[in-house]
């Protein structure tokens, strides 16, 4: 039985558009939403959402893809890697296609002769180690909080299992800081209702693990409303319907519409296991530059598993790749029918920039399923 059924119901849906449509009514001016959370930005276009919004409500993706977050001498320093001798580079297929600096992908050092495997899990990377002992496997650790335990875990196997061959590239990041870096940036300060973000849809899957007491700022400091909500359209509306009541109510707050996932403490067992092997570190976010206190490294006793110490690879200053304008898509500044390049030069079958290349970016999401 598919439990997700109920949650997409067209007349619990049409009934809670009603409802937003009120709420937005009441409040009297338009708003302005984004989502942080690229599974968000893929349910709302394809479950047909977009154009069923509310004209008075804008929806906006923010830095919620975590290949497309990934900053450019990160993909440079994967690149480097799959260029040293005896490394196999072990990663997500959506990384494949991710261009670096110079328009290398690693799919295109693979056609060179560059050893890169696709792999589901880290675990598997752990495994291809196990099976390949002359060789070095090197897995990009790439994602977000819902990504960090499984790497974590699989660090705790190869090290119980003895696995030496294997290390990892920490690429992981943080979403509340980059939440906390989007308020502060200095054009949202400005009191202009058409760049100002009014609310926040809260990622589920993250909030899973941390619960919602790291995202209590938003409300707190910054006066918005922060609404947890799940992936299926009603999940999405009422997540929607509470957090413009909040506007409307002038009182903001975090909200948690995702109940039979989200819990108020989150999940202490997979943030024990992350704690264990990452400690957060300042990270460079691709359209959000460096934010304090984003990123996930590796604590000095799993320095042995770090990918960038023991191959010597480092993160290298490096320009964005010309014309591509993720940067602003991923701070909710540009939609991607207004990159210059989208739907002509950059498609998903020839992507110019990360946005296009994940499943989970805006500019393919809107290019798969069109805007509004
Ligand atoms: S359409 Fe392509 S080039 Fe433009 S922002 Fe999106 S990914 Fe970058």
């Amino acid at each position: 039985m598919d439990l997700s059924l109920p949650f997409r119901d067209p007349a619990l849906c049409r009934s809670l558009l009603d409802a937003l449509s009120r709420e937005l009514d009441a409040f009297g001016r338009p708003v302005r939403f984004m989502e942080v959370c690229g599974t968000h930005t893929v349910s709302i276009f394809q479950s047909g959402l977009r154009p069923l919004l509310p004209a008075n409500l804008t929806h906006l993706s923010g830095p919620g893809c975590p290949v497309c977050v990934t900053h450019d001498s990160e993909i440079a320093a994967i690149l480097e890697a799959a260029g040293r001798p005896g490394v196999i580079v072990a990663a997500f297929g959506d990384l494949l296609r991710v261009p670096g600096p110079d328009g290398r992908t690693l799919r295109s050092v693979l056609a060179e002769g560059a050893r890169v495997q696709v792999v589901y899990s880290p675990l598997d990377a752990v495994k291809l180690a196990a099976s390949c002992p002359g060789e070095t496997v090197v897995f990009p650790a790439v994602g977000f909080e819902t990504t960090a335990p499984a790497i974590a875990g699989a660090l705790l196997t190869a090290r119980r299992q003895g696995v030496r061959n294997f290390c990892i590239l920490p690429c992981c990041k943080l979403v509340p800081p980059a939440l906390r870096a989007l308020l502060e940036a200095p054009d949202e300060s400005v009191p202009d209702r058409q760049e100002r973000i009014d609310a926040f849809l809260l990622p589920g899957h993250v909030a899973v693990v941390l619960g919602l007491a790291p995202f209590r700022f938003v409300a707190e400091e910054f006066g918005r409303p922060a609404v947890v909500g799940g992936f299926q359209p009603a999940d999405i509306l009422s997540a929607l319907c509470l957090m413009v009541r909040m506007l409307r109510e002038g009182r903001p707050a975090v909200g948690n519409t995702y109940v039979r996932a989200v819990s108020e403490e989150g999940s202490p067992a997979a943030r024990q296991v992350m704690d264990a092997v990452f400690r957060p570190a300042d990270a460079f976010w691709r359209g959000l530059g460096r934010i304090p206190q984003s990123g996930l490294v590796l604590r000095g006793e799993w320095a042995d598993f770090d990918g960038f110490r023991c191959l010597g690879v480092e993160r290298k200053e490096t320009k964005p790749v010309p014309g591509c304008r993720c940067g602003d898509i991923l701070r909710g500044r540009l939609t991607p029918d207004r990159c210059p390049l989208f739907g002509t030069v950059c498609t998903p079958q020839n992507p110019t920039g990360p946005c296009m290349v994940s499943t989970e970016g805006s500019c393919a999401a809107w290019y798969r399923y069109g805007g509004r």
